[in-house]
């Protein structure tokens, strides 16, 4: 595959992006605008300085907190799946980490909506979203499990921490035809899609996953 990118965002892709999207459509990413996009973003910046040098690995990595940054497969995977009826207008993220999947959502939608428990974390992300001159962002400091009510309905949820169960709220959240991709369960998370008809929510089984856990209640 080829990735070139003239890029009005994050500048253009670079070399170690590039072979990055490269494996990652070797283990079967096929959405073009999603490998574009994981080419040209410089996960180096969303990563301590000291593990910079692992940043374009296909592996997850310690961002603090006790926390980590996904494993790009997974962000581009994620990404394809919650694309895959064509282009959001909104999107919704739960956990917003390091920023990295919020920086590929925001190359690929208009509006993005992020939640975040963790306060220096957002804040982090949300330099390294200025630094990349994406300005389509809003972050919350809040508690995922409820969601984000007043920006709601949203097209497409995201949710990138593992909840053990998939929160009444989100469901609430989602539009008509709308779509919900999450990890649910403590030990062994399985990723699902679930989809909304009218009142009823329609779920696929995507495959076995490993995140953190969505932690319930107070925010720190
Ligand atoms: N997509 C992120 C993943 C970060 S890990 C990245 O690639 O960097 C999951 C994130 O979810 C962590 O930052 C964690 O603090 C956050 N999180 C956990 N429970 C949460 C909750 N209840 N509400 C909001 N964020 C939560």
């Amino acid at each position: 595959m080829n990735v070139r990118v003239g890029s009005r965002i994050g500048g253009k892709s670079s070399r170690s992006g590039e072979i990055l999207a490269q494996k990652l459509h070797a283990e079967g990413i096929v959405n073009k605008d999603v490998l574009q996009a994981i080419a040209r973003t410089p996960r180096h910046i969303f990563v301590p300085e000291i593990l910079a040098h692992k940043a374009y690995d296909n592996t997850a990595l310690p961002i603090g907190q006790g926390q980590t940054i996904s494993q790009p497969y997974i962000v581009a995977k994620m990404t394809e799946l919650l694309l895959a009826d064509g282009v959001p207008d909104s999107i919704l993220e739960i956990g917003t980490g390091s920023g990295y999947q919020t920086s590929i959502l925001a190359q690929l939608s208009p509006k993005i909506f992020s939640v975040e428990r963790i306060k220096s974390l957002q804040w982090q992300a949300k330099r390294r979203l200025q630094a990349m001159d994406l300005h389509n962002v809003s972050m919350k400091h809040g508690d995922g499990w409820k969601g984000w009510k007043s920006k709601a309905p949203f097209q497409a949820i995201i949710v990138t921490a593992a909840p053990t169960s998939v929160p009444q709220d989100l469901l609430e959240q989602l539009d008509e035809g709308g779509r919900l991709i999450i990890p649910v369960g403590e030990q062994t998370q399985i990723l699902k899609i679930i989809t909304r008809q009218g009142e009823q929510f329609k779920e696929q089984q995507v495959e076995v996953v490993r995140f953190v856990p969505l932690v319930p209640g107070a925010l720190s």
